[in-house]
């Protein structure tokens, strides 16, 4: 990746140290098998993700292909980006047309 891209993700400074050792050895564990769908691994994925209470610990962590893990991050961004929505604050109001 170019020097300068994903300067505001702060991803890396939320992966624990030693990640890159970490990853190799889930990936050896998992056989380099994704744990979705089958097909050979390249990453490494928190089952539960940090938002779920999900940890670094080896139990939290499984093999994952490329495609699998895109689609399962883009589908947590989704649901992060709907929780960060404002909820609606005022109460709906009564129709005017309906007198009561
Ligand atoms: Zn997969």
């Amino acid at each position: 990746m170019p020097n300068g891209q994903w300067k505001t993700s702060t991803r890396k400074a939320t992966l624990p140290t030693g990640w890159d050792k970490i990853r190799r050895r889930i990936l050896t564990r998992d056989n380099h098998t994704c744990y979705k769908c089958g097909n050979h691994a390249t990453h490494v994925d928190h089952v539960a993700n940090s938002a779920a209470g999900g940890d670094d610990s080896d139990a939290n962590l499984a093999a994952i292909c490329f495609d699998c893990h895109q689609t399962k991050s883009s589908a947590e961004g989704g649901r992060a980006a709907q929780a960060r929505k404002p909820k609606r604050t005022r109460p709906a109001e009564a129709h005017p047309g309906i007198v009561r």
